[in-house]
């Protein structure tokens, strides 16, 4: 493929954390030193010119505002937690996703965000001490042991986004050109072994029977961790009431078109959209009204 140096002229985005500011002080205060917007398909996010860092911004350092794509901050959007609802984040560190949900409940019911890697458990909970978030419970263990009939049972909805092959981030798109890059047979074998997790977690989630609402997402670009999986495990979601939905109809990208229904799924492209994202969302039928719980 032609080499296709990252897009450098893409805005950075910044999630303001509405546990700790709101939107309009946070537009205020990066009003005095940067040009800054609201988007306009995602609550909460801002929209600052290309190059600007925020790292060591106080509003960052306190967890007011966190730097996050726009793709990125789509995934919890779309799973649309209402407050008190009890969510399961199956597979959760660093956690960006873990208290944008947090934020979106305002701090109400519960979070249970679960993370298989001690370290990145570790990882998981800095994040959510930083966002301030007092609703979130940390199982540090592999999503795929939650007894589905447990302690768990009532959740209403299940945000998935696993380990994927990261191959829609802008490190991993220029990590495809290096001379050195592993062989295409080690590229399969890796991919389907992703596929294969990706496909039990997506299983395992549509389990859950109290389970209204389930997020599948990744950042990769690759068919077979994205539509392929979604289609692979469409019986069983119908099978158990679910049918897919359409995340931001207004969005142009879908899925690619290699089933019946693909239209309903949501992909960003890495160069024209800065990330690769992939985000399906499950809905249970006759649940599609959102009540407050
Ligand atoms: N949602 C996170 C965020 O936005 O910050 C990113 C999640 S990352 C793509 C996937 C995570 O799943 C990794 O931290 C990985 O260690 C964890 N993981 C992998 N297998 C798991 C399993 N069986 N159970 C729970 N977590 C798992």
């Amino acid at each position: 493929a032609l080499y296709q140096p990252p897009d450098i002229t893409k805005p950075c985005y910044v999630r303001v954390n509405t546990l700790k500011l709101d939107v309009d002080s946070a537009l205020h205060e990066l009003g005095k030193q940067f040009k800054v917007q609201k988007d306009d398909m995602i609550p909460h996010l801002l929209v600052l010119p290309p190059h600007t860092d925020l790292h060591n911004h106080s509003l960052v350092l306190n967890g007011s505002i966190f730097v996050q794509g726009k793709a990125s901050s789509m995934v919890a959007a779309v799973l649309d937690p209402k407050p008190g609802w009890e969510v399961l984040d199956a597979c959760s560190a660093p956690g960006n996703k873990t208290v944008h949900l947090a934020a979106l409940m305002k701090g109400k019911g519960k979070i249970i965000a679960c993370e298989l890697n001690k370290d990145r458990a570790k990882r998981l909970e800095d994040t959510i001490r930083l966002s301030g978030a007092a609703n979130i419970e940390v199982l540090h263990g592999d999503f795929l042991n939650i007894d589905p009939k447990g302690p768990f049972s009532k959740v209403s909805a299940i945000l998935l986004d696993p380990s994927c092959s990261g191959s829609g981030t802008a490190a991993q798109r220029l990590d495809h050109l290096l001379p050195s890059r592993t062989t295409d047979v080690v590229d399969t074998e890796r991919l389907n072994k992703l596929a294969a997790f990706q496909k039990k977690a997506l299983a395992h989630a549509l389990s859950f029977t109290a389970v209204k609402r389930i997020v599948y997402s990744t950042c990769s670009i690759n068919q077979i961790e994205n539509e392929d999986v979604v289609n692979s495990i469409l019986p069983l979601a119908t099978s158990n009431g679910f049918q897919l939905a359409t995340p931001f109809p207004q969005w142009q990208r879908r899925g690619l078109p290699v089933f019946e229904g693909s239209e309903h799924l949501l992909r960003t492209d890495p160069v024209e959209d800065k990330e690769g994202f992939f985000i399906a969302l499950f809905v249970k039928k006759g649940s599609e009204k959102n009540s407050e719980e």
